[in-house]
Formats: structure tokens, sequence, C-alpha cells
């Protein structure tokens, strides 16, 4: 049913399609639909260069159909980067499903969401993401073999989670290395926002360092667990962006680095695992620089999820996936090096050697 007939001067406005949002030479976008199911979703294929384009599907509660677009082709975007940076034979993508997962998500939706990604013919993996959990994946896996992060039960590698929060511990080590002289993480105040699936398994890596960590998060009750269950302190001011600290961690959802927050940062370092934590790249990332605040590329350090969900594909195991999200140590290092030595920003430095490993792909086919 159309319930909005844009006018001519709208028309004009919003046209053209692939210049609005964050479309950005993105290969392919898929609306999908299912009314019996509720489903409504969006996966966005950005790059196929390197290989299949493999990204997560987060669900959430998007308050505007518009959200969920921009938010798939920001994310699919920097799935791109992510593959490319560290190493991986895989292309961007992503994938969005509108709604609360925890009233709308049902086995026959997310079954139903896996007979789209099906259809895409393995040009696009899927995995999880926010809203997501490893048995959402097998349930996927029912209807198509495009989905990585399936449950060990299930010939998968797992819940990518605690890789993921592996490779930010060592990327932030890595950045902490950089800034202080010393990658020992022992006293050093660090904020995480976000103690999820990722977050909570950073605070536990960095409270058994000897951190001072201090937790946030929307969820009253996992703060109780988390701060009982690893000995840290929850956050009890009003501004988090304002706090004295060393670290700032964000592990929640993108682009808290943004024109309401930037000025107010007061840390040394920000390193963590949430997406796009940069609202505009090439505004955010500049003031940062300007600001002498060293920042980790999100796509760089939170990339143990990728090199956890690419072992499916490739069929290699617990030690390699080990030993390449360590690698997350060298490669933050060699980039934050890179930037000071080229003036760069850490994340253009970051970019730049993606888009060279893609260039040549691209050269050489
Ligand atoms: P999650 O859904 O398990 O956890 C997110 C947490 O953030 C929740 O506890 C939620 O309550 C909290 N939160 C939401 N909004 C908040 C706010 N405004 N302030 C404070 N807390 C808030 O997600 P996750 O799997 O832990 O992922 C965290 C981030 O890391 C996401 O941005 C995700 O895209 C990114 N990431 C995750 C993985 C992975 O392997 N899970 C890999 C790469 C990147």
């Amino acid at each position: 049913m159309i319930t909005e007939v844009l006018t001519a001067n709208q028309l004009k406005k919003e046209a053209p399609v692939f210049g609005q949002l964050s479309f950005n030479d993105h290969e392919q976008v898929v609306f999908c639909q299912d009314k019996d199911t509720g489903l409504k979703a969006i996966i966005g294929v950005h790059n196929t260069i390197l290989g299949p384009a493999l990204g997560g599907t987060r669900m959430y509660n998007y308050q505007t159909e518009w959200d969920a677009l921009n938010d798939v082709l920001r994310l699919s975007r920097g799935m791109t980067y992510k593959a490319a940076i560290t190493g991986l034979n895989l292309g961007g993508g992503k994938a969005v499903i509108i709604g609360d997962p925890k009233t709308v998500k049902t086995p026959a939706l997310m079954r139903r969401f896996g007979e789209f990604v099906h259809t895409l013919g393995g040009k696009y993996y899927t995995a999880e993401d926010v809203g997501m959990e490893t048995s959402d994946m097998d349930t996927v896996r029912e209807v198509t073999p495009y989905v990585t992060g399936i449950s060990e039960e299930k010939g998968g590698a797992g819940n990518p989670s605690p890789v993921t929060a592996y490779g930010v511990y060592m990327g932030m080590k890595a950045s902490a290395k950089f800034a202080y002289g010393t990658d020992n993480l022992e006293g050093k105040k660090i904020l995480v926002q976000g103690i999820g699936h990722v977050g909570e398994e950073l605070v536990r890596l960095t409270a058994e360092e000897g951190a001072n960590v201090i937790i946030a998060d929307i969820n009253q009750e996992r703060l109780e667990q988390v701060s009982a269950a690893y000995g840290v302190d929850i956050y009890r001011g009003q501004d988090l962006y304002a706090e004295e600290a060393d670290i700032y961690a964000p592990c929640a959802l993108g682009a808290t680095i943004n024109n309401d927050t930037i000025d107010k940062l007061k840390v040394k370092v920000i390193a963590g695992a949430a997406n796009n934590q940069l609202a505009t790249e090439n505004i955010h990332g500049p003031l940062l620089q300007e600001r002498g605040i060293v920042y980790a590329p999100d796509f760089l350090i939170n990339a143990g999820g990728i090199i956890n969900v690419y072992a499916e594909i490739e069929g290699y195991g617990r030690e390699q996936i080990k030993s390449k999200t360590e690698n997350i140590y060298n490669t933050t290092l060699d980039i934050l090096n890179k930037a000071k030595a080229t003036g760069m920003t850490t994340n253009a430095a970051a970019m730049s050697i993606a888009e060279e490993r893609i260039a040549s792909k691209k050269n050489s086919k």
C-alpha cells in the first residue's frame, strides 16, 4: 500500500537515490519484506572484489526505515575495510532487521530472513551482530549455507564476541603502548560503554590486568551483574564523555564521537568494539588528531569476530584464530606509527592500506 506520494519537488530533493545517505559505491542493496512473519530487512553488499561479502545481521528497533538503511550502508562499507585491513579474502556486507529483537524476533522470521540471504547465492554471508544470538544463526543455517557464527555443536566456530573482545584488547594495548610508552593497562582508568557480548569480555580482560574499569550501560540489571562478577565500578555521573580517564572504549552503538561529544572528551586513547565510532570520518577523525587523542580505528581492532567466523569458510582452527587476532596488536601499532609519520589521521592511514589491497586485487583481475 502506498501511504505517501511524493511531490515532484520532494522527488527532486530526494533524488538521486545513489547519492543519498551513506551510499558509497555499494554494489547491491536488497530490501526484504515478509508480511506473515513481520520481517523487514535490508541487506547491503558494499564490495566483493576481495571475496564474498561477509558481515553480521543487526536487529534493532530503528526510529525510521531511513535510519535502518543508513546504518546498513555505513556498516557494510566498514566491513569492506575491516576484511581488507585484516588480510582476509572477503568483501564487505551487512544486514539489518527492523524491530525490537525482544518482541519481534521468532524462528520463523529468522528462517524467512535466511531464505532472502540464500537468494544472493553466496555473494553475501551473514553472521551475528547486535540483537542476534548464536542460536539465531543456527536457525538461519536451516535454510541456507551462507551463514557463519553458528554454534560449535552444529560445526561452527561459535560465538565470535569473545574473540572480538580479545582483538579490541590487543588494539587497546597497542594504543596504550603508543600513547604511554607501555602496553601495561594496570592502573589505567578505562571507561567501557556498553557491556554486552563484547563489552563484558573486555571488562574481564582489562580488570584481570589490574585496570581501573568503569562500566556504563542503559541496562541496569547487566550493570549490577557485571560489576559484581568482575569487581568493577558502575559509572554514576551525568556525562560519561566528560569523565576524566585514560581510555574510552565504545562498545555499544556507533557514532558516539560526534559534534556533541568531541569537545568534552578528556581521555588520551579511544579503543573500543563499536562499529563506525566516528560520526563523520573526515570531520571527527581530524578533530581527534588535533586534540592529541589516539584513536584506534574501530574496523581494525574489532576484527576478531570476522577472523573467527572466517575460520568456518576457510576451515582453520582455534590456534590460527588466536594468532591472527593477536596480530591486531602489531597492525594497530604500525598504523598509529604510519599516521604519525605521514600526518594522516589514524582512520585515514588504516583506510589507505585497505584501499591499496583492494585496488591491487582489482588490477590483478
Ligand atoms: P550487544 O548487543 O551484546 O551489547 C551492546 C550493549 O550496549 C548492550 O548491553 C546495550 O544495553 C548497550 N547499550 C546500547 N545503547 C547504549 C547506550 N546508549 N549507552 C550505553 N550502553 C548502551 O552487542 P555486542 O555484540 O557486544 O557488540 C557491541 C558493539 O561492537 C556493536 O557496535 C557491534 O556492532 C560491535 N561489534 C561486535 C562484534 C561481535 O563479535 N559481537 C564484532 C565487531 C563489532
